[in-house]
């Protein structure tokens, strides 16, 4: 028998979860408050754990042909010397695939494509869930007032999600990070090689997606409140901020318009969540446990929500008078906060750590440790969230 499910929001955990339920046989609608799917936005690395939770969502494959591999990659300090090299060989011997970069556009393009049929309605905002139980549907009401009950319900309405409150009331609201940064993404002038520099203050990215298209990010710790609405001066300040640092950083700077760039404070949530799962409600993604994006892992961890998701509410019959849906969600809790909480408090150390790099004197240390490092150190880094298997799912 099918089983009805409503996914709000169509972002990465969102589109993923749509994919992996409608792959166990669910009956799924896609709720999206935006009025038509992102035809803007930067870049993503989605690391092995997240591209083996598409391949189990079904589709793996689709997304790694609209993207590009994301690696050899150099680390570097704000002089521009490589302290680390890390090769794409060493990365697929480690975790036994390359990592992938995106333009996320592209990577929701083939998210939306492999759900084929399934309704996804733009311009619908959830206000509110009710989240039933063993004996009750949920039920989510629209901004328009409009109610639609599902067996399951899906929150992965991000990092100001409205349906956290229905199932975490108690939970804490997102906090500053402590840095903005500024995002975009442009013709590639020539960048090969992806290379994150670490400089004093901040931490500049450079990454080719392919498609004769680069991807920067530049992060500047300090107050938050500094994104000013108008492009140009956003643009002109990350300028400013940056002009120093070594080439070809001013120079990709200098190439970039208005109309590329965005300036965003970044927020996260400062502790774990105390629940994920109510009634019939499941958080997803950001909604569930937004953080700094230090360890590169919060798309990630969305895609691993996603998929074990959908493998816990799709397999068992439920226990004696329970329900299956209400019990694979208990699971679903179970194996999923410890590890997102984990993940989580990394990357609020790393932010810590990088809070600190206003000091000159602490970023000459840092360097020096980073320079005495094998590849080997910076890769155990990178696979201790990475290496990651997904559960097999009912296929239905
Ligand atoms: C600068 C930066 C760099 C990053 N780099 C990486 C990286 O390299 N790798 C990585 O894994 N992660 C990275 N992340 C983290 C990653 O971007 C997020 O974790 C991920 O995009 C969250 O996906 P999501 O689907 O949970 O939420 P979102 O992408 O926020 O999607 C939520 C969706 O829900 C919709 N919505 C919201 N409210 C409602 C509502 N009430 N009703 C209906 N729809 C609603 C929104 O319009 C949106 O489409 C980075 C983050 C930042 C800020």
């Amino acid at each position: 028998m099918s089983r009805s499910a409503i996914v709000v929001g169509a972002g990465i955990a969102g589109l993923t979860a749509a994919n992996a339920l409608t792959r166990c046989g669910w009956d799924v609608r896609v709720l999206e408050r935006s009025p038509e799917p992102r035809t803007t936005g930067a870049g993503i690395v989605l690391l092995a754990n997240a591209l083996r939770g598409l391949d189990a969502a079904g589709v793996g494959d689709a997304v790694r042909a609209v993207g590009q591999r994301a690696y050899p990659g150099t680390l570097r300090d704000g002089a521009g010397r490589a302290l680390v090299h890390v090769s794409a060989e060493q990365i697929a011997a480690r975790l036994g695939t390359v990592a992938i970069a995106f333009h996320r556009p592209r990577l929701q393009e083939a998210l939306l494509d492999g759900l084929g049929d399934v309704e996804v309605t733009y311009g619908a905002a959830a206000a509110a869930v009710d989240p039933g139980d063993a004996a009750r549907p949920a039920v989510v009401t629209l901004d328009d007032g409009t109610t639609l009950g599902a067996d399951l319900v899906v929150a992965a309405d991000g990092v100001r999600s409205r349906l956290r409150a229905a199932v975490a009331p108690d939970a804490a609201e997102p906090v500053y990070v402590g840095s903005t940064t500024w995002l975009a993404v442009l013709d590639n002038p020539g960048i090969t090689e992806m290379s994150q520099t670490w400089g004093p203050g901040g931490e500049v990215g450079l990454i080719a997606l392919g498609d004769g298209r680069l991807y920067w990010y530049a992060t500047q710790v300090g107050p938050a409140g500094r994104p000013t609405g108008d492009p140009a001066a956003d643009l002109a300040a990350a300028r400013a901020a940056f002009a120093g640092w070594h080439d070809p950083i001013p120079q990709v700077l200098a190439a970039t318009t208005p109309e590329q760039v965005q300036q965003l404070d970044l927020y996260g949530f400062p502790k774990p969540i105390p629940r994920m799962v109510r009634g019939r409600v499941a958080l997803v993604g950001d909604a569930a446990h937004a953080m700094p994006p230090n360890v590169g892992q919060g798309g990630c961890q969305g895609i691993e929500d996603a998929v074990v998701l959908a493998a816990s509410v799709s397999g068992g019959a439920g226990g004696a008078g329970g329900d299956p849906v209400v019990d694979g969600l208990a699971a679903y809790d179970r194996v999923r906060r410890p590890r997102t909480s984990g993940v989580l408090r990394a990357a609020w150390a790393s932010a810590r750590i990088g809070e600190q790099l206003g000091n000159p004197a602490l970023v000459g240390l840092r360097n020096a440790a980073l320079r005495a490092l094998p590849a080997r150190v910076m890769l155990d880094g990178m696979s201790r969230f990475a290496r990651w298997t997904p559960p097999t799912l009912p296929v239905g």
